[in-house]
């Protein structure tokens, strides 16, 4: 063990009878595996802690495939975990008490595209490339984009969001609808097409976050958005962090409706120039995009322009050709795995803190001055626009002096937030990771409110058990 998870997630593992076993293989054939491998492949995610392994793993074609999973674990009272694509970061799919992974990676037909409507309803399983591959004709688009190609139903799951997000939302604003298999195998369809409803309790809203805590979703309904008539995008580079956060701050004060606005700093666009082979200046940096007709994108352009050069921005550089706008982002959407590269064979254990947006610059400035006493690498990133940013903090997972150093960081990076005002997490969720944080930020009370629901919902403790708070206070 190198990186074991943390105290509250080591838990007794439920037994796992050779009935239900028997069962699943019946239901499942050679979609149900017990692999090694393959339960080592859904134990884990890119959080830094070491593996801990299903008992088995289903793979779902449908929703009845999931029922029936649903319903046989139920009956021998073993967890279930849903499993998307495995990108999650906090922990999230540790199979803490054992229990099968139910994979909807195969769940991958888009139902419907309802162009007219704006929206479209897919199965869990298709990622958020493979909905836009499929929407490349119809001039519509699904903005929401966490770094990697996550599944729909993981990223209602975990409420993810990304460098859209300033413009378009997250994932809570982006579902109108599901369908979940619940712990106690009904399946229920919240939400309709519509885009707004005053009907009853907002389960839709209750299931997106969840994190696999109540239910295992099969079907997403989201919103779709035109293609913007015309994009431009920009980098910029700026003598300090502040001054670059301070740019941003201004410009969403300003109501410049700007699409995406990235902080990048300049140990992360080292890393980032020798991943992507780019030649970025070595400093903090902003990245860009607008949005909108010709002339709409030019003013927001000439209106950031003009605040970044009263912040001492410069070398303002515009990428209008859809190549180099993808190239450039792309190599903002690799600057995790950019990062991990400089120090070879660490895990990055990450912040995401959310603070309020007045707060923005204060945070991140003094989080820079107290990395800078570490001996950790710790480049920082983020979707500054929405007072979200990410440090990742590198680690040598053999080495638990570094590991102690990187969770010292992390509670003063979150005490930090959360006395500005705002979340241990803006978009990752809690997992395992950031339990602790969660009463920090919620109050016992509010916790309490939580556990009552998921008491009321999944009263055996079925679903991914030993994440977001400990099912007994
Ligand atoms: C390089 C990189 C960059 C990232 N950038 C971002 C970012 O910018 N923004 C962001 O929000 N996140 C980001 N993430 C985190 C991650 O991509 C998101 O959390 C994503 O939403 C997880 O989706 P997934 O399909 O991989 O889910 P998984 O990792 O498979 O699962 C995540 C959680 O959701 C549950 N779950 C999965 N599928 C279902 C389902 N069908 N029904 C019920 N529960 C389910 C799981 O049980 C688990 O608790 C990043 C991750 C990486 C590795």
């Amino acid at each position: 063990m190198n990186h074991p998870a943390p105290a509250a997630a080591i838990r007794p593992r439920r037994p796992f009878p050779a009935e239900l076993l028997t069962a699943l293989q019946a239901a499942f054939g050679d979609r149900v595996s017990t692999a090694e491998a393959v339960r080592a492949h859904h134990g884990r995610d890119e959080s830094p802690f070491d593996p801990q392994l299903p008992d088995a793993v289903v793979f779902a074609c449908s929703t009845e495939d999931v029922r029936t999973a649903v319903t046989l674990c139920a009956r021998h009272d073993v967890p279930v975990i849903p499993y998307g694509n495995g990108s999650s970061l906090e922990g999230h799919l540790l199979a803490v008490e054992g229990g099968v992974s139910v994979d909807v990676s195969g769940m991958n037909r888009i139902v419907s595209i309802d162009a007219d409507d704006l929206t479209a309803t897919v199965e869990a399983g298709v990622s958020r490339k493979t909905l836009n591959d499929a929407l490349r004709d119809t001039g519509l688009f699904f903005p929401i984009d966490p770094g990697a190609d996550a599944s729909l139903g993981g990223m209602a799951a975990t409420r993810a969001s990304g460098t859209n997000a300033v413009r378009y939302g997250t994932m809570r604003e982006n579902v109108l609808g599901l369908t979940v298999v619940l712990a106690d195998s009904r399946v229920v369809k919240t939400g309709t097409r519509a885009r707004k409803s005053s009907a009853g309790y907002d389960l839709t809203r209750l299931l997106v976050g969840s994190e696999g805590t109540l239910g295992v979703i099969t079907e997403v309904t989201v919103r779709l958005y035109p293609q913007p008539e015309a994009v431009s995008a920009a980098v910029c580079a700026f003598p300090s962090m502040g001054d670059a956060v301070r740019t941003v701050i201004e410009t969403i004060q300003l109501g410049v409706p700007i699409a995406r606005v990235e902080f990048v700093d300049a140990l992360a666009i080292r890393a980032i120039n020798r991943h992507s082979n780019l030649a970025l200046a070595e400093s903090p940096t902003l990245f860009f995009e607008f949005h909108g007709t010709e002339a709409s994108v030019k003013e927001q352009a000439e209106q950031v322009q003009s605040l970044a050069a009263e912040h001492a921005g410069s070398g303002f550089a515009w990428a209008t050709r859809p190549e180099e706008r993808s190239r450039l982002w792309n190599a903002r959407h690799n600057a995790f795995f950019a990062m991990l590269q400089l120090k070879p064979g660490c895990r990055a254990v990450t912040t995401d803190v959310c603070v309020p947006i007045s707060r923005l610059a204060e945070c991140v400035v003094e989080t820079e001055q107290d990395l800078r006493g570490s001996p950790l690498p710790c480049p920082i990133v983020g979707h500054v626009g929405d007072g979200n940013f990410h440090v990742a903090m590198l680690i040598d997972p053999a080495r638990p002096d570094e590991l102690a150093e990187a969770e010292r960081l992390n509670r003063r990076v979150v005490g930090r937030a959360l006395r500005m005002g705002g979340t241990c997490t803006g978009e990752h969720g809690i997992g395992l990771h950031k339990m602790d944080f969660l009463i920090d930020e919620h109050g016992a009370d509010g916790v309490d409110a939580m556990r009552a629901i998921k008491h009321a919902l999944d009263p055996r403790n079925l679903m991914n058990p030993g994440k977001i708070f400990s099912y007994t206070a």
